[in-house]
């Protein structure tokens, strides 16, 4: 018998209406690639209070369609923003200002990650008219509010930069870190670029790879040359894969 292919799940950040044509664009990249349908999109209910999709049709008809192609469709924030006060937060987040002030849920008191999480959840599963129970975190980051929100609400996805669990029983379902890139300045997309081409080797061994894309890492070409360079490699050796999967088979 031969031992299963390492998988390679792929995802895109912070979809919203205001990067409708570069989430399009980025869509093409994927099916040029041979990916087709078989990435996640992560859906923001209000990017920064000013994109509700509510108010976008036409960009939710083009994601409705999306979905029923097969993308798996996550809750990502709702805001999208840190709304806690600056000296509230967590040392913790100040310390990783990498985040720029988008993590939303890092430092969210338990009741207000359960409003938005309901509220998002509900919002996302009547403009797709299917059910929507995995969650990813602004920036990765949760406080232990929105851990317990998670789990209560019986989320059955979540990840962070480390790993992927499921909130409803606390299974772990993959420790292995994701691949993503920075587009912000010249000196962070140097880095990417470095941890990309590192990662592609160092990460050879685990059973499942994990890759995501921000709307802005088309910004710069340095930055599309080399994702379109690691997602030939990893996709040479790999079997594309859903975060769903993980829940039938978790990584050894
Ligand atoms: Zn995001």
């Amino acid at each position: 018998m031969t031992a299963p292919r390492k998988r390679l799940i792929l995802c895109l950040h912070d979809v919203s209406p205001r990067d409708f044509p570069r989430i399009v664009e980025i869509d093409r990249f994927y099916e040029s690639m041979g990916v087709g349908a078989r990435y996640a999109m992560l859906l923001v209910p209000n990017l920064w209070r000013k994109w509700p999709l509510r108010e976008h049709s036409e960009f939710v008809s083009w994601i409705r369609e999306r979905a029923a192609a097969g993308v798996e469709m996550f809750l990502h924030g709702y805001y999208h923003y840190d709304t806690t006060p600056k000296n509230e937060r967590p040392l913790r987040v100040r310390i990783a200002h990498a985040v720029a002030g988008e993590g939303e849920f890092a430092a969210i008191e338990e009741d207000e990650a359960e409003r938005r999480l309901r509220d998002g959840k509900a919002l996302l599963e009547d403009l797709l008219e299917r059910p929507v129970d995995s969650f990813v975190a602004p920036a990765w980051q949760y406080s232990q509010g929105a851990k317990a929100a998670l789990a209560k609400l019986g989320f059955k996805l979540a990840e962070n930069r480390m790993s992927v669990w499921s909130p409803a029983n606390g299974a772990v379902l993959t420790k292995s870190p994701v691949i993503a890139y920075a587009s912000r300045s010249p000196a962070r997309r140097a880095s990417s670029l470095i941890w990309s081409r590192l990662s592609t080797i160092t990460m050879k061994g685990c059973d499942v790879v994990r890759h995501a894309l921000h709307p802005n890492d088309f910004n710069a070409d340095s930055l599309k040359i080399e994702i379109e360079r690691s997602l030939r490699d990893l996709m040479r050796d790999r079997q594309l894969s859903t975060y769903r999967r993980l829940l039938e088979t978790p990584a050894q």
